[in-house]
């Protein structure tokens, strides 16, 4: 079976965006707010995953849901799971069992990496730095999360995509 992850980061109306990914047999989206830099946290989780630690998690505020990533480290491989819980304001502490899951999916390291990555660049060369600052208004374009994460897919993985 041929293994692939696509992602999507889409900058909608002014403070959302659409957050899509897909495994090549099952999708899920989300309608992301800007209360949260989610960018930015999406970034720093998937590097996280080049550190010590074995679990890497995020929320996403959906006003009022929580979508919470839980990203898991096996070997080269990481699962993807992603769960609801109804309203972020109460559940930002609760367990992961909680929440519904929604989506889960294991993937190689090296694609999971190169999607986000590869998402987060397109966002900059569609709005640039301003324009992001312009549509997400709270927070400004990741820059610094987005070289980091760069960096370490770079030297990492032996990625033999195009960059
Ligand atoms: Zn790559």
């Amino acid at each position: 079976m041929q293994k692939s992850v696509h992602f999507s980061w889409e900058l909608g109306g002014p403070g959302w965006a659409t957050c899509r990914i897909w495994d090549g047999s099952s999708k899920h989206q989300d309608s992301v707010s800007y209360c949260t830099n989610a960018l930015a946290d999406l970034l720093k989780g998937v590097a996280g995953l080049y550190g010590p630690h074995g679990v890497q998690r995020f929320s996403f505020d959906l006003e009022p849901a929580e979508a919470r990533w839980i990203l898991r480290r096996r070997n080269s491989d990481v699962r993807i799971a992603i769960r609801r819980f109804p309203d972020r304001s109460t559940s930002f502490d609760a367990p992961d069992g909680k929440g519904v899951l929604v989506w889960t999916s294991t993937r190689p390291r090296t694609l999971l990496a190169h999607a986000v990555l590869m998402a987060a660049e397109k966002v900059r060369q569609t709005h640039g730095e301003d324009g992001y600052l312009q549509k997400w208004q709270l927070h400004a374009f990741p820059t610094a999360e987005l070289e980091a994460l760069r960096h370490l897919h770079l030297a990492a993985d032996d990625c033999a995509l195009q960059h």
